[in-house]
């Protein structure tokens, strides 16, 4: 009855109807009672606690003192006056203000009696005050009944307009459990509750909306968060354990000759340890006759391109043809020339396919991946076209999936009856802790180590006012043979604005750095195709040393002898782009450098970022500043997750709590499977539940 009951339309709760229902859905999302019920406070009020006056702290929440008024009265200010009483214990003395309704106050305030004062304290010239409290004389308090802590819900302006104040949600919420005798199923094992010491499903939801102390909300609070973070771990994890068992995949048995001779002949270095470990962690999903699904992340730099091509061998030595599709025609173009340059001599047949071959060309191409005289297919988006058919594509390899949607993905997947193993690479870090909630049910892959002997980038934060200094090292860098990038930022509402600075800064550099000595490319949104790629194209070969641009260089340039990047307004960009953007240099043998360059004024969190960035050039530890800074829903590719929808725990700062949830999802999931012990019949149920109501597989790539 409890779980039917709980789905009922919020309309029909007493106290709300028609009106009140519809405000409740477009301001909180609100629909049914369970809607209502799992709307938890933000804060709560603290009345269990009485301050001392020497016990205040600056900025402390609402609190309660008890102590007598010794003194009050009028001050004269610029517009009107306003009645100061000074309030006293045994410990100091503070002051009590008010601005309005001082007459009837001034006529009711007994001095030199205990009072219970309350609310929130200012700091000014070393003195506490307190504006407009709640008063009551200490007499009275003692014999009232006691509220403990009061919850704050959220709200919005229009729900308090409406007369749905905190008060009115509270009451709804106080009928909801009277209906339900205080009483919810329970939704964990008996198991997990003694192992963590959880209090009930029921205590928890009574504690959490009308808690009698700290420490029975910290417990409501551990147990809820817990709750809902085991729940989309188990989703993750059941999930990627079905995959494994439904998903058949081909079975790579063999490590062949193209493997062997290309690994003991023709790599051009040793491999790094992370890519060893990545590449027997590929190698492992592909012999173990299910489909891969893996995703591997590594910084800019790192090193994913080998890894892909030898996991494509693996394919080949197998039988099986392999494709890489990347978001951009150059990166595709660059990594066929790279992957042609590495294996040419081994006898792979390797074709580019992208939007701009020729009609004759593509015909071609479609024969050969029919007839499997293509070992190789490399390109852009032109590869999920339907005319695109394989003879037997055992693996399929993604570059920089973020730019990638997950329908586009899953196209890939289905040219075959059997669907092909999976790699998906990124370059944007996406921090741990957010890579098991929103990715959980792919299998990560992390290469966590640069290549050796590069030199890590020097960047400095350089203010405008020394402007100068930075064009005498930039003449110094150029006279040394290098090429410099300048990017400006350009953001959507000040477009007009920021093409100025754009222009200006060209005309600027022009002029110190004056025809025919240097020569400079300028490359931005607004120009024609053909044109932007003229002018990439001469800095590429070396024609220009400078490069003044918005961010379109952001992806795909690669210019290894471009040794300095200079990001100008740097405070306008977000961490993960100026990561991005640095990763343009440091590409060469030569020691690079990233200038970022701002005004004076900058904002606390900017000078977070551009402090991060001087520090680091970790793009995991960027990641996880940048997710600090901003929570998780701008993060990259974050956007599409319904996963993240909590509501309660934070997956920044809950974090432990999400991996003991996970460790203990991934227990249950093992030990019973398909949730058929009785020992798990609270979580079957439960889960049962979620997945009928929230529709969540559409959120899982
Ligand atoms: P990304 O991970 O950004 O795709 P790439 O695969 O393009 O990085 O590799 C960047 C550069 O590092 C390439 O020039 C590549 O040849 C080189 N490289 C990759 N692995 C190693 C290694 N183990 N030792 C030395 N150089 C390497
Ligand atoms: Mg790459």
């Amino acid at each position: 009855m409890n779980a039917n009951y709980l789905q009922t339309p919020i309309a029909y709760l007493k106290g709300v109807g028609p009106n009140r229902a519809d405000s409740l859905k477009t301001e909180l999302g609100i629909h049914t009672y369970q809607d209502l019920i799992q709307l938890f406070p933000n804060r709560y009020i603290d009345k269990t606690q009485y301050y001392k006056i020497n016990q205040l702290q600056r900025n402390s929440a609402d609190v309660q003192i008890i102590g007598k008024i010794i003194h009050i009265k009028t001050v004269e200010q610029q517009k009107g006056k306003r009645l100061v009483a000074t309030f006293m214990d045994d410990t100091g003395k503070m002051e009590l203000v008010w601005f309005r309704g001082q007459k009837w106050i001034r006529e009711n305030l007994q001095l030199n009696t205990p009072y219970v004062v309350f609310g929130k304290t200012n700091f000014y010239n070393q003195n506490f005050s307190m504006p407009h409290p709640e008063m009551e004389l200490l007499s009275e308090h003692e014999q009232g009944l006691k509220v403990m802590m009061q919850p704050v819900y959220p709200s919005t302006e229009k729900l308090s307009n409406k007369g749905i104040s905190n008060r009115v949600i509270s009451k709804l919420i106080q009928q909801l459990f009277s209906d339900l005798k205080g009483i919810f199923s329970e939704a964990l094992s008996p198991a997990i509750i003694d192992d963590l010491k959880l209090i009930s499903k029921s205590e928890a939801m009574f504690a959490i909306h009308f808690p009698q102390s700290q420490l029975v909300l910290a417990k409501a609070q551990f147990r809820l968060k817990f709750e809902e973070l085991f729940y989309v771990q188990l989703q993750l994890i059941a999930k990627n354990m079905l995959h494994k068992q439904r998903i058949k995949g081909f079975n790579f048995d063999k490590v062949g000759t193209l493997f062997n001779e290309f690994y003991t002949q023709h790599l051009p270095f040793e491999l790094t340890n992370a890519q060893k470990r990545v590449l027997k962690e590929i190698r492992a999903d592909l012999g173990s006759n299910a489909q891969m699904n893996r995703l591997l992340q590594g910084d800019v730099g790192s090193g994913k391109t080998i890894v892909a091509l030898m996991s494509m061998l693996l394919a080949i030595d197998n039988g099986f043809q392999a494709c890489l599709m990347a978001p951009t025609e150059i990166l595709a173009q660059q990594h066929f020339v790279g992957i042609e340059a590495l294996v040419g001599s081994l006898g792979i047949h390797i074709a580019l396919l992208t939007g701009s071959v020729k009609k004759s060309a593509r015909k071609l191409i479609h024969e050969q991946l029919e007839n499997g005289e293509l070992h190789i297919l490399i390109g852009t988006h032109a590869l999920l076209e339907d005319k695109v058919q394989y003879k037997n594509l055992g693996l399929a390899i993604v570059d920089e999936q973020h730019r990638f949607g997950v329908a586009q993905r899953s196209k890939l997947w289905h040219k075959n009856d059997i669907p092909p193993h999976v790699l998906v690479m990124t370059a944007t870090p996406i921090p741990r802790t957010l890579a098991m909630s929103l990715y959980g049910d792919l299998d990560i892959s992390v290469i966590d180590e640069l290549p050796p002997g590069r030199k890590p980038i020097k960047t400095v934060h350089r203010y405008d006012a020394n402007r100068l200094k930075v064009f005498q090292f930039i003449r110094e860098e150029i006279k040394k043979g290098r090429q410099i990038y300048v990017v400006y930022p350009l953001i959507q509402e000040s477009e007009v604005l920021d093409y100025k600075d754009l222009m200006d800064g060209y005309e600027s550099i022009a002029r110190d750095f004056p025809m025919p000595e240097y020569q400079i490319s300028i490359v931005h949104g607004q120009m024609k195709p053909v044109d932007k790629e003229f002018e990439m194209q001469r800095f590429v070969k070396g024609e220009t040393q400078i490069m003044v641009a918005t961010t379109v260089i952001e992806v795909g340039v690669n210019v290894p002898n471009a040794s300095v990047m200079i990001i100008e307004s740097a405070e306008r960009f977000g961490l993960s782009q100026l990561h991005q953007l640095r990763g343009r240099v440091g590409r060469g043998a030569d020691q690079s450098f990233c200038i970022l360059m701002t005004s004076h004024k900058l904002s606390t969190e900017a000078k977070t970022r551009l402090n991060t960035m001087v520090r680091t050039n970790d793009g995991f530890d960027i990641a996880e500043v940048d997710l600090k800074l901003r929570g998780p829903g701008d993060l990259m590719g974050t956007q599409q997750s319904g996963m993240l929808n909590l509501k309660i725990a934070d997956i920044v700062k809950d974090n432990d709590i999400l991996k003991t949830a996970r460790f203990y999802a991934l227990q249950v999931l093992k030990d019973d499977p398909s949730l058929r012990k009785e020992e798990n019949s609270a979580i079957r149920t439960t889960y049962a539940q979620l997945v009928k109501h929230k529709n969540i597989w559409k959120y899982i790539s």
